[in-house]
């Protein structure tokens, strides 16, 4: 080896994976040591809601690498095995054995954790959350016909799972707090899109309620809701958001402010720690704020950025966000960031969920959403990133090339 310098990543999510590939991808020649606190190799968590969790086929599938790219391009994996605590005035990572690890650089791509219910009953059998391959498991397991599945939280893990569930014969409830599901992040008149679309499939969606307590000796029977009525239940499924990891990050004395927070490649307020994935709160130049990304997509495209920022070489421009959904027969793709009271053009048919909606802050499109409409990607990103006002005329009308109006 010509470098002798160790880099170490914390975080065995598809963030850590990415970040170490890119890291030999671009000709780091040092030590690579990857600690990730789940048994597993590092995965990708979206077929976790959708295809594995329906088939529980392909599980090979959902890995990020396999054992021999790791030993093949030297990378140590430590597998179930937690970091707890950095060091760094020793520049060292101490694992829960004891053991220390000495960095010259390091990488938290820590993730983030499932929001959990405070109330009664939270922990009874049969209430699940979603994050690891165990959880899918577990959830396939009760998503039987006939079964009643209740679901806290209409978020992209209720909605997604809430799918699966009906296409398995399950009945289905959906508790929301909010007056729609997803309202916060779409806003009304598309949120409306997934209310309507649930309905259809026999999802009995209640909007605008409180869960008080889960109900059961040891095993949940029901969910008792703000108004004293109670939803029975064989199993209840909490999707009420995530919270990023960031405990090691605060103890070691890192600026911490929702999320670790860093520059635009990841940098943390220690110039040799950066931060990746779901726990980086990243300044974003483009949408000139920061931006912490629970997504996908985020955790793919992010490491470019940040191994690059390692090896003190020149990155990509940061992606714009982007995340996609599929729930029965709708698929589903956005770009950009929008906000919920944001204008909404739409092109397309909202009843027939066949469109791209877009959403514009004074003229100027800030987030694209196709809707059973494909390969319009770049046009919807090209059209953000242009920053220009569009004639919202235009812009809605089916018959205008999207390409033409940049
Ligand atoms: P989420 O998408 O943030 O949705 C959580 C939903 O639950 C929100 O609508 C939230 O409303 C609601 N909620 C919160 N507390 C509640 C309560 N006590 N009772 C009823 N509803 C409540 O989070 P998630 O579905 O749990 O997903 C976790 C993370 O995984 C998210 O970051 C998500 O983006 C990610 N994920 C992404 C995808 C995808 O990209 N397709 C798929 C699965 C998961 P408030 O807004 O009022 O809090």
């Amino acid at each position: 080896m010509t470098d002798d310098r160790t880099f170490v990543v914390i975080g065995g999510g598809l963030a850590g994976a990415k970040t170490v590939e890119a890291l030999r991808e671009r000709g780091f020649e040092g030590r690579l040591v990857l600690f990730a606190a789940e048994a597993h190799l590092p995965y990708e968590r979206p077929p976790l809601s959708k295809d594995y969790l329906k088939t529980g086929e392909k599980l090979e599938d959902v890995f990020v690498h396999d054992q021999d790219w790791y030993a093949a391009h030297d990378v140590e994996v430590r597998t179930g095995t937690s970091v707890a605590a950095i060091d760094r005035d020793a520049k060292q990572v101490l694992t829960d054995s004891g053991e220390r690890t000495a960095y010259d650089r390091l990488v938290l791509a820590t993730g983030s954790s499932p929001r959990r219910l405070g109330i009664p009953g939270a922990d009874l059998e049969g209430v699940f959350s979603l994050r690891t391959i165990e959880d899918s498991q577990a959830i396939r397991a009760v998503l039987v016909p006939g079964g009643r599945v209740v679901f806290v939280g209409g978020g992209w893990i209720g909605l997604e799972v809430a799918s699966a569930a009906r296409e398995a014969g399950a009945e289905v409830t959906v508790l929301e707090s909010l007056e729609l599901p997803l309202v916060r992040v779409l806003g009304p008149q598309v949120a409306q899109v997934f209310a309507d679309l649930h309905r259809d499939h026999g999802v009995d969606l209640r909007t605008g309620v409180t869960v008080d307590a889960l109900e059961g000796d040891t095993s949940v029977t029901g969910v008792r809701l703000g108004d004293g009525s109670v939803v029975p239940a064989d199993a209840v499924v909490v999707g009420i958001g995530a919270a990023p990891n960031v405990e090691l990050a605060k103890e070691a004395g890192l600026d911490v402010d929702n999320g670790i927070t860093a520059d635009a490649v990841g940098r943390t307020s220690d110039p040799d720690v950066f931060a990746v994935g779901d726990v980086a709160n990243v300044e974003h130049p483009f949408l000139g704020q920061r931006i912490r990304v629970e997504h996908w997509a985020n955790a793919l495209n992010q490491p470019q950025l940040v191994a690059a920022a390692m090896l003190d070489q020149e990155g990509p421009e940061p992606e714009l966000p982007y995340f996609f959904t599929d729930q029965y027969d709708l698929g589903m793709e956005y770009h950009g960031l929008g906000n919920p009271d944001d204008e909404v053009v739409v092109r397309g048919d909202l009843a027939a969920r066949e469109f791209v909606a877009f959403w514009l802050r004074d003229g100027r499109v800030t987030a694209g959403m196709n809707v059973n409409v494909w390969d319009v990607g770049d046009a919807i990103k090209a059209l953000i990133r242009s920053s220009s006002a569009v004639d919202t005329g235009t812009l809605g009308d089916p018959g205008v090339p999207l390409e033409t109006l940049t």
